[in-house]
């Protein structure tokens, strides 16, 4: 199975693509968790991506681009994958399906957690990650509005979207994912 999980920052992707990969016995690919690890290694990547994380703006894509094909390079990703935060504009939603092509492989479901604005800000507050803070929050719903919501088109039309709705409890989210998913 391959998926991706679409849905700004406190909409429960994270909680939601752990639970999934547990689940299907396939690696979560958060591309946010290896950002975060990469600034806390002081890394070449983690330098340059250091302030975009921060502040909240999109990591650009040939960025992106090029540490999602490394990823996917790596053989545990054989059998499957969950994607957390991947893609998160129209750019890296099409270069992924050609990138997919490549490596004879193809992905199942875009999987959109639906969860309102007001919802969002307040999980988001809740959590106490050094990037959690209001105005950066508020930054990423923004940013997701403009550049990821155009995407849910992108797989809407090749018939790959699977909405959810994610004001559920944790664990319901994860049975309408899976009950949408036919696993
Ligand atoms: P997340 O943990 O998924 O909310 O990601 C945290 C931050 O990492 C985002 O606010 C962006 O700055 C950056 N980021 C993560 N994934 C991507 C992506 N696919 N494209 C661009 N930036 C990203």
């Amino acid at each position: 199975m391959r998926v991706c999980i679409l849905g700004p920052t406190g909409s429960g992707k994270g909680t939601q693509a752990g639970l999934l990969s547990q689940y299907l016995h396939i690696p979560t690919i958060s591309t946010g968790e290896i950002l975060r690890q990469a600034i806390e290694s002081g890394s070449e990547l983690g330098q340059q991506v250091k302030t975009d994380v921060e502040q909240g703006e999109l990591v650009p894509d040939e960025t992106m681009i090029r540490l999602i094909r490394d990823r996917l390079l790596q053989a545990d990703t054989a059998r499957g994958w969950v994607m957390d935060g991947y893609p998160r504009t129209a750019f890296q939603a099409e270069e992924l399906d050609f990138l997919l092509e490549e490596l004879g492989q193809r992905l199942d479901w875009a999987i959109w957690l639906e969860v309102s604005e007001a919802q969002l800000v307040n999980r988001s507050l809740e959590r106490s990650r050094s990037d959690d803070q209001l105005e950066v929050v508020q930054r990423r719903i923004q940013v997701f509005q403009e550049r990821t919501q155009p995407i849910l088109e992108y797989y809407e039309i090749r018939h790959r979207l699977l909405r959810i709705e994610g004001e559920q409890s944790p664990a319901g989210v994860s049975q309408s994912i899976c009950q949408g998913l036919g696993v």
